[in-house]
């Protein structure tokens, strides 16, 4: 890759690609604006998927029928994650050409017993998820988006803070006239994970109960979303920034917008994924939860449901057998996709120039992620970036490779090494990012474009 601007992905573009291009990330935003959490991802995926033909797994399986070539079906695990299949003219035993990304975000997660009042105010107290600066979570407006679960069995969805009409919520920071203690604290103290309280609300019900102003917003939740305070030991409430994404620059050549790790790789796998009619190897996409910390729990990478989703899709098809699924599993390919650093000029000191990812220069790949000398990272193998290079070289694409910052100034991991424990091949790829886990995260509007054509491209090998 040269460092000079003449492999930027702009120069190339002809009239029709930047139509392409505008149509995919008008959409993108759409979808980003949508969807803030797992599971809104997860609604809309299916939505879309099933406005594509796919279709549910579950009705496959008890209705008996059979699954063959061109065949197209879905899996939904917990309500927070899916794995879809293409069916290929080749036998599963041949693999599969898999594409990965995960669609939860880093955010602050109300506690299960949320609700206090203090000098006259209302708050929900939180636990954050993901890596996140804490200090970036004050003074902006939040949403509130998730599920509470009642124990009669029914799901109230919760959605406050998006709407024109609706009110949106803060944390609030101290003043900088009585800040001299906080600005000499480290950046991780600045701001403590146990003050990130969401204020809620302010006025008080006219009574001689205890905590008056809570006690109001609990008569509003109660006439709202007909829940009681013990309601929230069984929610799921993710605190998010509020609002849009949008176009950024003069140029409106970038996305601003949170949550764009990972969705961006979630939402450009799927587009392309869903674009791709017939193909020779069976072709799969997974959108899993919980890659941000650890990809733990039954909706994570590390969980059976892909294994137990792809057995009954073998099942369904005739074709299943424990040998041929892990025939299966070690002959597939995947491009584990996840965002990666982009070189931030303002922060050049923590990047390796010649091993940067820059905007506008493509698909990154990263053969290795990992830390302290590439711990915990999936080492693609040589021969398998080679027909990376050959697929992606075939088809026009532009692609980059990098290393998330210089050796030593930090790290991360994707799901890319679960997947390599089936002894498949696995490479990380996908979109760089600036002010990655930011609530608002920037992306370059090219690279999601070659993104998407290097997806197809790898479906279509
Ligand atoms: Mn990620
Ligand atoms: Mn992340």
């Amino acid at each position: 890759m040269r460092l000079d601007n003449t492999d930027n992905a702009w120069l190339g573009y002809s009239k029709n690609d930047r139509k392409e291009l505008t149509e995919l990330t008008d959409s993108y935003i759409d979808f980003l604006s949508k969807c803030k959490t797992e599971r809104e991802c997860t609604k809309e995926i299916v939505a879309m998927a099933r406005k594509a033909g796919y279709k549910d797994l579950v009705d496959v399986v008890t209705s008996g029928k059979h699954l063959k070539h061109g065949d197209k079906v879905y899996a939904v695990g917990m309500g927070k994650t899916v794995a879809l299949f293409n069916l290929g003219n080749e036998p599963f035993e041949n693999g599969m050409n898999i594409l990965g990304a995960h669609i939860d975000s880093p955010r602050l997660d109300l506690k299960q017993n949320p609700l206090y009042e203090d000098g006259g105010m209302a708050y929900l107290n939180t636990h954050y998820y993901g890596g996140i600066k804490k200090y970036q979570y004050v003074a902006i407006p939040l949403a509130l988006h998730g599920v509470i679960a009642k124990t009669d069995g029914t799901l109230v969805e919760v959605s406050i803070g998006e709407e024109e009409d609706e009110p949106v919520f803060t944390i609030t920071d101290i003043l900088i006239h009585l800040a001299s203690e906080q600005m000499e604290k480290k950046a991780n103290k600045a701001v403590e994970g146990e003050s990130l309280d969401v204020l809620v609300g302010s006025i008080p019900i006219k009574s001689k109960e205890k905590d008056p102003v809570k006690q109001n917003i609990l008569k509003l939740l109660k006439e709202k979303y007909t829940i009681e305070e013990n309601d929230f030991m069984s929610a799921e409430i993710e605190v998010v920034p509020a609002g849009k994404a949008r176009s950024l620059g003069l140029d409106e050549s970038m996305v601003l917008s949170y949550g764009q790790d990972d969705r961006v790789c979630a939402y450009t796998s799927l587009v392309a994924f869903l674009a791709t009619e017939d193909v020779e190897r069976t072709g799969v996409c997974l959108l899993v939860d919980k890659e941000e910390i650890g990809s733990v729990g039954a909706t994570g990478m590390r969980s059976r449901f892909f294994e137990n989703a792809l057995a009954e899709v073998m099942n369904a098809a005739g074709a299943y057998s424990e040998l041929a699924m892990r025939r299966a599993l070690q002959n597939s390919k995947m491009l584990s996709s996840d965002v990666s650093a982009s070189y931030d000029p303002l922060y050049a000191s923590v990047f390796d120039k010649q091993n940067s990812a820059y905007f506008g220069h493509g698909v990154v790949f990263n053969k290795y992620t990992g830390s302290r000398g590439k711990s915990g990272s999936n080492d693609a193998n040589a021969e398998f970036m080679a027909e990376i290079r050959g697929i992606l070289d075939a088809r026009n694409v532009r692609y980059q490779t990098c290393e998330l910052g210089k050796v030593d100034a930090g790290g991360g991991g994707t799901i890319a090494y679960i997947m390599a424990l089936y002894g498949m091949d696995v490479i990380d790829c996908g979109v760089a990012v600036l002010s990655m886990h930011a609530p608002y995260e920037v992306t370059s509007k090219a690279d999601i474009y070659e993104a998407t054509k290097a997806y197809r491209a790898f479906l279509l090998a």
